[in-house]
């Protein structure tokens, strides 16, 4: 496992990174933003990738 794929989300209320995930290649080329939950904000935010 290449440490490449490694991705940070980070929340785009409070900007606190609070997840980390990984990528695949397939994806590689696009941001990444989902909606997940945050503890600093207590609610789902929309998080985006931060390498
Ligand atoms: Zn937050």
């Amino acid at each position: 496992m290449s440490q490449d794929n490694m991705i940070k989300l980070e929340c785009t209320v409070c900007k606190t990174t609070t997840h980390h995930s990984h990528k695949n290649k397939k994806t590689l080329k696009e941001r990444l933003e989902l909606s997940k939950y945050c503890n600093v904000c207590r609610k789902n935010t929309p998080h985006k990738e931060n390498k």
